[in-house]
């Protein structure tokens, strides 16, 4: 996936950086109520002035946010200097907000593209075939325009004319002339999806329009392409493209949905449970490879920074290993940087469902699956 590369350079040379630097991950998700008539542009303003960011580089980030109506992601990460350094990146994902001046500030964005799953959505009739795909990035590249939701067309040129018209029985001869001339089409696209599939490194993906269809694209398609077909719907094509592109974003959110059921369901099996044994199993005994967070995770955690390591007591204002003195996080900004460091996938679970529910009641808000 070129773009994931092109971002893991980025993420390198920002990394390596002399600061001071602006580094933020500003949330702009339309969907979130504190974002109402674009709250964050306040956030933004306060948490610059908080951090003492200085007044000419203030003001361009203000300029440039400010302009933008409609982000057109869940997440700006923008990195910024005095000189030349000016690099926003729009994440369809969901982080924990943070600002920070001075050293460079890339973990959330590591963490995104390690644990974000690019989708892929094939919209098809028996004469048309769209293949849309999001991925955590949603900067459009080449010629193709980013559309709603962060989904982009790629382009698929199938060599054969389009069948068009016939009978829609496959009694009579020119439906089934009509249906041969279907099933070739979907071979053909079938083979063009599973090539942009793997290029865009996309793992998961959607099957709509109508569902005689899709079930029977799906049977046409090779092994390897129908294995990462997460969903199948019916959609109508006749639909304006931001509707469509809607259905997709619902389909995707759905699938999300039941992911993240599977990963509570086998964290219930075989998982920890709770800051204490989670924090524990993941900071000392390195053995947590997926993490799920709850996003409206509001407790808060020690923090040396000289270990780089949480503190579990929350009265030891001294660091029990170094003696320094430690701080007060958000326990969610602490949990991106120990995945970060300890190479674990943490998904934020996000929304009032019954995932949310279940980690929050039963799980304690963080809970994490363990490789032994
Ligand atoms: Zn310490």
């Amino acid at each position: 996936m070129a773009q994931a590369q092109d971002l893991r350079q980025a993420i390198t040379s920002v990394a390596g950086r002399q600061g001071p630097l602006l580094s933020m991950y500003l949330s702009v998700n339309a969907d979130i109520p504190e974002n109402q008539r674009r709250a964050y542009l306040l956030r933004l303003r306060d948490a610059m002035n908080d951090e003492g960011v200085p007044e000419e580089l203030q003001r361009r980030v203000r300029d440039y946010t400010e302009e933008e109506t409609h982000p057109g992601a869940r997440t700006l990460a923008i990195f910024a200097d005095e000189d030349d350094l000016f690099e926003i990146y729009r994440l369809q994902v969901d982080v924990p907000e943070s600002f920070r001046w001075g050293d460079p500030y890339v973990a959330p964005l590591t963490l995104v593209l390690d644990e974000y799953e690019p989708y892929g959505a094939a919209v098809l009739d028996a004469e048309r075939f769209r293949y849309f795909v999001v991925s955590p990035l949603s900067s459009a590249h080449g010629e193709e325009e980013m559309k709603a939701n962060g989904f982009r067309e790629v382009d698929v040129h199938p060599s054969e004319t389009h069948p068009r018209g016939g009978g829609s029985t496959d009694l009579d001869p020119a439906g089934r002339k009509h249906q041969a001339h279907v099933h070739s089409f979907y071979k053909e696209v079938g083979e063009l999806a599973r090539d942009i599939t793997f290029q865009e490194d996309v793992q998961r993906v959607i099957l709509a329009g109508p569902k005689e269809r899709t079930a029977e694209f799906r049977r046409t398609l090779p092994n390897d392409l129908r294995e990462r077909v997460v969903a199948e719907e019916h959609v109508d094509l006749g639909a304006p493209e931001g509707e469509l592109l809607d259905r997709l974003e619902a389909i995707r959110e759905r699938a999300e949905h039941e992911r993240e059921k599977e990963l509570l369901d086998e964290i219930r099996e075989r998982g920890v449970r709770g800051p204490d044994e989670t924090i524990a199993a993941l900071q000392e005994e390195n053995r947590v490879y997926h993490l799920a967070a709850l996003w409206e995770l509001e407790a808060e955690i020690r923090w040396c920074d000289n270990d780089q390591l949480a503190i579990r007591q929350i009265t030891s204002e001294e660091c029990p290993f170094c003696g320094r003195k430690t701080r007060v996080r958000q326990l969610k900004d602490v949990l991106v940087d120990l995945a970060t460091a300890r190479g674990a996938r943490l998904d934020f679970v996000m929304g009032e469902d019954e995932n949310t529910d279940t980690l929050r009641d039963e799980f304690g808000g963080i809970a994490g699956l363990t490789r032994f």
